[in-house]
């Protein structure tokens, strides 16, 4: 990942005030519809696994001989099971397939924590007066509103280019018996991009933590989604951790949702034996077994691990050129005024951007007063709120390239506007 960074040539950005103005009211002019608020795949994306409408056909059974359309398999289907253990790097018997939403087994997991604990919690979280939770920030809105729902209080750590400070994560966890655990998206993480390198994995996963509970909950949802050739290895973070002497401390989360498609593909869950079986062991009383013709239908979909790395270069394809058209016309649009620092992600789904601070939110509303729909300044931050008020999570991936060239030329100039009025006051 490279930013850009630096601090606002402010007399040139108040010198550009009324040309920014009149820049405004052209752009409002043009009663644009365009919207960069969330990372779901375009319809070019969806179609190219639209050979999946057609699957299974007339067939029904599994490898095994089994009948995917009856009962049963709580695991989930071995031959789909086996294509991703393969790309995810766990054993299969340490990894389950499941419904349509990895964010769903997230869910189960703190909640089922909540309710239960884990089989060597002193009690059951419900039951402990204080539940805290480390969130690297900016991160991804939907854990912390996990959080939120639960009662679980949220404490920062910032994001590095290597993942989530571990030192600052590491000196929290020993001194604080109430944080029983974090979220880490180790790959190409939602919205910065950026990788834990393996010197941070295997920080996190050997640091003595004050709760015997503690849990990484490690969503690598985008571990195949690679922007450019170096196709980025995630840290084996379940094998790490053994090693470590702390098997049960990850637990990996990863899906099909931008695979396949987003609302019907199939999400996993690998960890240590006894996270898995403490899993099934509730997961039994929720389901007698997960949607395995759809299982079915991805496995012959894809036929082996490299049917899905080949489908997600045709994902890249389809993407790359919009995230340069993204990083391009800030550079092109901010970089005179030096007002911003942007990602320029190897893979995932996003943009982070940081404006002059205390402007994002301004920048959000100019934006939407102009017909440039934007993720909520705050957004990326627990409770949505960012404390400097600068982060601005972008997601091109849903728009045609020409829509995201003009929304981002829209958004530039809703940046410099924000600046200049900020540094006019
Ligand atoms: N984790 C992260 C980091 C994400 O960005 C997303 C989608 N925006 C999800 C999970 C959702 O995954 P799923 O569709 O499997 O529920």
């Amino acid at each position: 990942m490279t930013t850009t960074t630096s601090s606002p040539n402010a007399a040139a950005l108040a010198a550009a005030l009324p040309e920014l103005r009149e820049a405004y009211a052209a752009l409002q002019a043009k009663g644009l519809k365009l919207d960069l608020t969330r990372g779901k795949p375009s319809a070019e994306q969806l179609d190219l696994s639209n050979p999946m409408l057609a699957l299974p056909g007339d067939r029904f059974r599994a490898e095994a001989g089994t009948d995917v359309r009856n009962y049963g398999g709580l695991d989930g289907l071995a031959e789909l099971r086996a294509m991703f253990a393969e790309l995810l790097d766990v054993p299969v018997e340490q990894l389950l397939a499941g419904g349509n939403a990895s964010l769903t087994l997230m869910y189960d997991t703190v909640v089922w924590a909540m309710l239960f604990g884990f089989p060597e919690s002193p009690a059951s979280w419900s039951r402990e007066e204080t539940v805290r939770w480390i969130c690297a920030v900016p991160g991804y809105d939907r854990h912390f509103a996990v959080c939120e729902e639960l009662g679980i209080e949220m404490i920062t750590v910032p994001m590095t280019q290597d993942g989530p400070d571990a030192e600052a994560v590491a000196q929290l966890v020993a001194a604080d018996p109430t944080i029983k655990g974090m979220w880490v998206v180790p790959t190409y993480a939602n919205p910065d991009g950026s990788v834990v390198s393996d010197a941070v994995a295997r920080a996190l996963v050997a640091m003595p933590t004050a709760a015997p509970d503690f849990r990484i909950l490690w969503d690598n949802a985008y571990a195949l989604h690679h922007l450019t050739d170096a196709e980025t290895r995630t840290a084996p973070a379940i094998q790490l951790a053994a090693e470590a002497g702390n098997p049960d401390r990850v637990i990996m989360y990863a899906s099909t949702s931008k695979i396949t498609w987003a609302g019907a593909g199939v999400s996993f869950l690998a960890s240590s034996p006894s996270n898995v079986a403490w899993f099934k062991k509730h997961l039994a009383k929720a389901s007698i077994g997960p949607d395995k013709v759809n299982h079915l239908r991805h496995a012959m979909f894809f036929g082996s691990a490299d049917g899905v790395r080949e489908h997600m270069r045709r994902h890249r394809e389809i993407l790359a050129p919009k995230f340069e058209a993204v990083t391009a016309i800030l550079a092109e649009r901010l970089g005179e005024y030096e007002v911003g620092r942007w990602t320029d992600p190897r893979g995932g789904y996003f943009v982070s951007l940081d404006v002059l601070p205390g402007t994002a939110a301004r920048v959000v509303t100019l934006a939407k007063e102009a017909g440039i729909a934007l993720t909520p300044a705050g957004a990326t931050f627990p409770y949505g709120k960012d404390p400097e008020d600068k982060n601005i999570r972008l997601a091109p991936s849903m728009p045609p390239l020409d829509e995201v060239t003009a929304a981002m030329d829209g958004v530039a100039t809703c940046v410099l506007l924000a600046a200049a009025e900020a540094l006019a006051e």
